[in-house]
């Protein structure tokens, strides 16, 4: 297959940024195509710059090139000026490795890690030269595939994609691989498609939608049904048992430009158990499974004389859970190699004195601001959403914080949060105020600045049956913040659109009568919605409204306890009972504590599994576990998994992507 090169490289002197096309990266492979061999695109449908670190997509890439029997390459999606060019001089989508032509490839695979990426994922199959709609595909087009977190509801996107991958990819993408690779074999004739993908929807965490039939009654979802015999009624999701085995990647890409978290990522564990109600990543991807440490401290050594790098992020959802925090990090601190040059950052720790100690410690080299996630205004919230971090817990964090001499906090809250009063919205400022009251018995020139976002209730959490607030009254939630925030010095506030939340709601739960609309949203131009700069509301509510579809219907309508809801044939291993009763807790303000140190609440995600919690270490991490608060960052880096909303860090790209302010 020729290569796209001569083709592309003209075009790179007329666009900005042009790193972003023409790979090169340390790490990078160049895999050798060939007959009996299956050929992957990756494809991160964003820019560069946000899909390059992401770690999933590096996991399959090194997993599939490893293999005598596959290869990957990756593509991202081409930023508006490079399609603008590509169309003019019909030039496809193309992978970044060899510039090979998409639709060269025997599967596109893309990493949905959120929702205002759906525009583009079409956007990336049309410009690989392949029919948008499933149904429209013939046996020598590429199977479209996606994985990635926004998998656990599928629907939106059903029209669209060939396959889905469920929960963790390591194992599923080399079952995926056999059956294409006898598919191949067989010679793809015509017809042969429908029956790739029926013996596809019998590997274990797959979902083809085609092999499902949907009926509607009375505007709602009646049924979802196999259409055939050997198609399972439930997808279950995929879980790797032990971290351990995976050590990946290995090889961790180096950009030759400026992306997001460009610096050494090393997964110490998967999964969480802190219960956080509003949070889809936490209760997707349970049970928890902690790296060894060993192989830990091997990784950041290995990675960093390897890259180069002088930061390294352990990443996680929660990193200062790690049952064995303190002494990976004193030992990474004190090696050697690293001679008080490197700086450790641990995204998403406790908020407790404890973990700002380690914060301290560790950020000798670069100190930027500490980041801490109440997510409530008050404890009568927090309870609501199991965030069961005391003001005590917060007011103690801030001190140790400004006496070790940081000076600048960021606190990041949701609004917009299933029982919420204005009483809970002006907590937001009230715990504000205090926190620079505290930081300024230490210095007269901190700040403190309070993040608000509009809370989407996401699919398989106990929120799936909240209504979503109006992005109306969501406004007004914000003038009251600003209203009483407006004369404090020291305090920041920053908001996110709600507009872009209602868009983030509509996508979120919405079935598969959405398809039209993100098809008619595409084919009107919007594409890279998660930019601010991109984003088009309009375009949605025109879509919606074409299509008879009702926004008050999909977003903020209470789902009935009865109703069946149109991701419930996809499987976290929750039990419904488990959801609904922790549902009810929330409205009656119970929290439950971190089921890793606790009985079992039988939820589902071990048992129904027969696999259990893996800790590095069986005691509790030192600093205490059990609901003392959560969520604090060095630098800011909160995984984007944990947010209800999409973040983008702010590292100076040109835009203004970002739902987090
Ligand atoms: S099955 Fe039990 S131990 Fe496992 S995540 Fe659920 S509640 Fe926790």
């Amino acid at each position: 297959m020729t290569s796209l090169w001569p083709r592309i490289e003209p075009l790179l002197a007329k666009v900005g940024k042009p790193a972003r096309y023409i790979g090169c990266e340390d790490g990078a492979q160049r895999p050798v195509h060939g007959a009996g061999i299956t050929s992957w695109l990756l494809v991160y449908p964003d820019a560069y710059e946000i899909g390059l670190p992401n770690q999933g997509l590096q996991i399959l890439y090194e997993i599939l090139n490893e293999r005598p029997d596959a290869v990957a390459e990756r593509s991202y999606a081409p930023w508006v000026d490079m399609e603008a060019l590509m169309r003019a001089g019909s030039v496809p989508l193309f992978s970044v490795e060899t510039h090979r032509p998409a639709n060269a490839f025997d599967l596109l695979a893309f990493n949905l890690s959120a929702e205002l990426v759906y525009t583009n994922v079409l956007n990336c199959i049309d410009l690989a030269g392949v029919a948008v709609r499933g149904a429209d595909r013939g046996p020598d087009d590429p199977l479209v595939a996606a994985g990635g977190h926004c998998t656990f509801n599928p629907e939106p996107l059903a029209d669209f994609v060939d396959l889905f991958v469920i929960g963790d990819g390591e194992e599923v993408v080399g079952d995926i691989t056999d059956v294409v690779r006898e598919w191949k074999a067989s010679g793809r004739t015509a017809g042969s498609r429908a029956q790739v993908l029926r013996a596809l929807s019998r590997v274990p965490g797959v979902y083809v939608p085609s092999m499902y039939e949907v009926a509607y009654e009375g505007g709602r979802l009646a049924a979802v049904t196999p259409r055939y015999p050997d198609v399972p009624e439930r997808v279950e999701k995929r879980t790797i048992s032990d971290l351990a085995s995976w050590p990946y990647p290995k090889q961790q890409l180096v950009p030759l430009t400026e992306v997001v978290h460009d610096r050494l990522n090393v997964e110490i564990f998967r999964g969480c158990t802190r219960g956080c109600r509003f949070c889809q990543a936490g209760m997707i991807t349970r049970p928890v499974r902690e790296r060894p440490a060993s192989q830990v401290r091997r990784m950041v050594s290995d990675g960093l004389a390897r890259t180069g790098y002088d930061e390294v992020s352990l990443t996680s959802l929660s990193s200062a859970d790690y049952s064995g925090i303190e002494s990976v990090v004193g030992d990474i601190i004190n090696d050697p190699m690293c001679s008080g040059q490197v700086s450790v950052s641990l995204p998403s720790l406790r908020v407790d004195a404890f973990t700002v100690g380690v914060a301290t410690e560790i950020q000798k080299v670069r100190r930027t601001g500490l980041t801490f996630a109440p997510e409530g205004g008050t404890w009568r919230m927090r309870q609501v959403i199991n965030k069961l971090i005391r003001e005590e817990d917060l007011y103690g964090a801030m001190e140790s914080t400004f006496s070790q001499g940081w000076q600048r906090v960021k606190l990041y809250f949701l609004i917009g949060l299933p029982t919420e009063t204005d009483e809970d919205v002006l907590g937001i400022a009230e715990l504000a105020r205090n926190c620079v009251a505290i930081g300024r018995r230490h210095a007269r020139n901190v700040t403190v600045t309070a993040s608000v976002g509009g809370f989407v209730p996401k699919p398989q959490t106990p929120f799936q049956w909240f209504g979503q607030t109006t992005s109306a009254e969501l406004h007004r939630r914000i003038r009251l913040l600003r209203d009483a925030t407006r004369r404090d010095r020291g305090l920041s506030l920053r908001w996110h659109d709600p507009e872009a939340t209602l868009v983030e709601g509509i996508a979120s739960r919405g079935d598969r009568r959405l398809g039209p609309v993100i098809e008619d949203v595409w084919r009107r131009g919007g594409t890279f919605q998660e930019w601010s700069e991109h984003f088009r509301l309009p375009l949605w509510e025109e879509s919606m409204a074409a299509h008879g579809l009702s926004i008050d219907d999909y977003v903020h309508r209470h789902r009935h306890p009865d109703e069946l809801l149109p991701w419930e044939h996809i499987s976290a291993g929750l039990h419904r009972d488990f959801l609904w009763q922790d549902w009810e807790d929330a409205l009656a303000e119970a929290g439950v504590e971190d089921c890793r140190w606790t009985p079992c609440y039988d939820c589902g995600a071990c048992t129904g599994y027969g696999i259990e919690h893996v800790v590095a270490s069986p005691v509790p991490p030192a600093g205490g576990s059990q609901g003392t608060g959560q969520d604090l960052s060095t630098g800011g880096a909160v995984p984007v998994a944990l947010l209800p909303s999409r973040v983008a860090q702010d590292v100076g790209l040109a835009g203004t992507k970002g739902i987090r302010p």
